[in-house]
């Protein structure tokens, strides 16, 4: 199943970039037996389950009901907050389940204010000089019928690969790692919003960057697992990666230090997708991670 392998991939993504020299992920010499053990609870079942149970709650638009106990996005953000709890006690309460409450002004694609959520499961790191340190996975659980219109809230929207699989990949991704220890902290983020303009992704950001949180690695994962392209070609074993070249936040000091040893490739946005195939192949033979240098798809994010 092309979704487990790039749930796996993920793992193996996040396992390198939050472990320290000794758990480190080697890229040479014997596989390491304990990534290969997370790597098999990862569980297809589970995350067609949650896919399943994703789009039985009709639409989950950003819009759409708050209060209704079984359709639309209040229902949806219900279901996984209990998930997340669910997890969060298995894992004897290491995992901390919080929510981003806020309400969205009206603007763009938001007619009214509007309550969005972003629920949110820590798993603290566990050394001391690396626990501040933050990766961040994420997926958005809001759908739309986005050709149709950007405002219908009631129709059905069942969002399966956009984006209950992303979703429910990082669902499955808090399960599994938060029975393991890891030096550096996760954060596994699901967030609404994002078809309005990455509405919920933005808030959260915004408020790390006034906490002045050490985000290290961010991860988000939008229609994954799909085996059918837009051009009819149907192909389960590749994983497009983007990333960007010169950092968005790039400056004037850190442009001069890249530009001194290189380019535009040498962000670490890049290093981080270079590293991430390197490992992802070494672990899921048969499975490419397909770099592409682009911040993202086109036309992605927009809020109007
Ligand atoms: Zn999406």
């Amino acid at each position: 199943m092309k979704l487990q392998r790039t749930v796996m991939m993920l793992v193996l993504a996040v396992f390198g970039v939050v472990s320290s020299q000794a758990q480190q992920v080697q890229l040479s010499g014997t596989p390491n037996p304990q990534i290969e053990k997370i790597l098999r609870e990862i569980s297809p079942a589970n995350i067609e389950a949650s896919i399943r149970k994703l789009v039985s709650f009709g639409t989950r638009h950003t819009l759409s009901s708050q209060d209704d106990p079984q359709r639309g996005i209040g229902a949806a953000r219900k279901w996984i907050r209990e998930e997340f709890d669910r997890y969060s006690k298995e894992s004897g309460g290491r995992l901390m389940i919080s929510e981003d409450d806020f309400i969205q002004p009206a603007g763009g694609r938001v007619p009214q204010p509007t309550r969005l959520v972003n629920i949110i499961a820590t798993l603290p790191g566990t050394q001391a000089e690396s626990k501040d340190r933050i990766h961040v996975v994420s997926g958005h659980y809001d759908s739309c019928v986005c050709s149709q219109s950007m405002t219908d809230a009631t129709s059905d929207a069942p969002g399966a690969s956009d984006d209950a699989s992303g979703t429910a990949a990082v669902m499955e991704m808090a399960r599994v790692m938060s029975k393991y220890e890891f030096d550096a902290t996760i954060v596994f983020m699901t967030v609404p919003g994002e078809e309005q303009g990455l509405l919920g992704a933005a808030h959260w950001a915004e408020d790390a960057k006034t906490k002045s949180l050490n985000i290290a690695a961010m991860f988000t994962n939008d229609i994954i697992g799909n085996t059918l392209g837009g051009n009819g070609v149907r192909d389960n074993r590749r994983v497009r990666l983007f990333s960007e070249g010169v950092p968005t936040t790039e400056t004037e000091a850190e442009a001069r230090a890249r530009q001194s040893v290189g380019g535009e490739n040498d962000g670490p946005s890049r290093q981080l997708a270079r590293y991430i195939k390197e490992v992802g192949e070494r672990y899921l033979p048969n499975f490419e991670v397909t770099l592409i240098f682009r911040r993202d798809r086109y036309g992605r994010g927009e809020r109007s």
